[in-house]
């Protein structure tokens, strides 16, 4: 069994703004490896499938890869929603700049959002 805190910073790319970011990596993980036997492969399968808190790596030779599992670890690690920043800007949705470093001049009424358009749809 391999368990620890994976830390480590990792370059991400905001949603919003498309700007490189650093996301620091806090995970914890517990991976239990097994050794998985020919005649023991239709079991292995349903072992994988019942989601338990732990992981577990069917290994065909006694040999771990302990790169590729940290590797898995980091990628599942990793937040679904990447922001560089909750107050994130993002694009201008006119000019494509990045309103963060600098505001654009495009003039945006919020009368042209899709969700007022939907709205004004609804009510006629
Ligand atoms: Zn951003
Ligand atoms: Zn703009």
């Amino acid at each position: 069994m391999l368990a620890g805190t994976l830390r480590l910073p990792v370059v991400l790319e905001c949603d919003r703004c498309l700007e490189s970011f650093v996301h620091t990596l806090n995970e914890e993980f517990a991976v239990v490896f097994e050794l998985a036997k020919e005649e023991a492969a239709g079991l292995a399968s349903d072992h994988f499938c019942k989601g338990d808190e732990l992981d577990v790596v069917y290994l065909a030779e006694p040999v771990v890869d302990v790169f590729s599992v940290l590797a898995q670890q980091v990628f599942l690690g990793l937040p679904e929603k990447r922001l560089c920043s909750d107050k994130c800007l993002g694009l201008c949705p006119e000019c494509g700049a990045n309103l963060n470093s600098h505001p654009c001049g495009c003039a945006r009424s919020t009368g042209a959002s899709p969700f007022n358009v939907l709205a004004k749809l609804k009510a006629q």
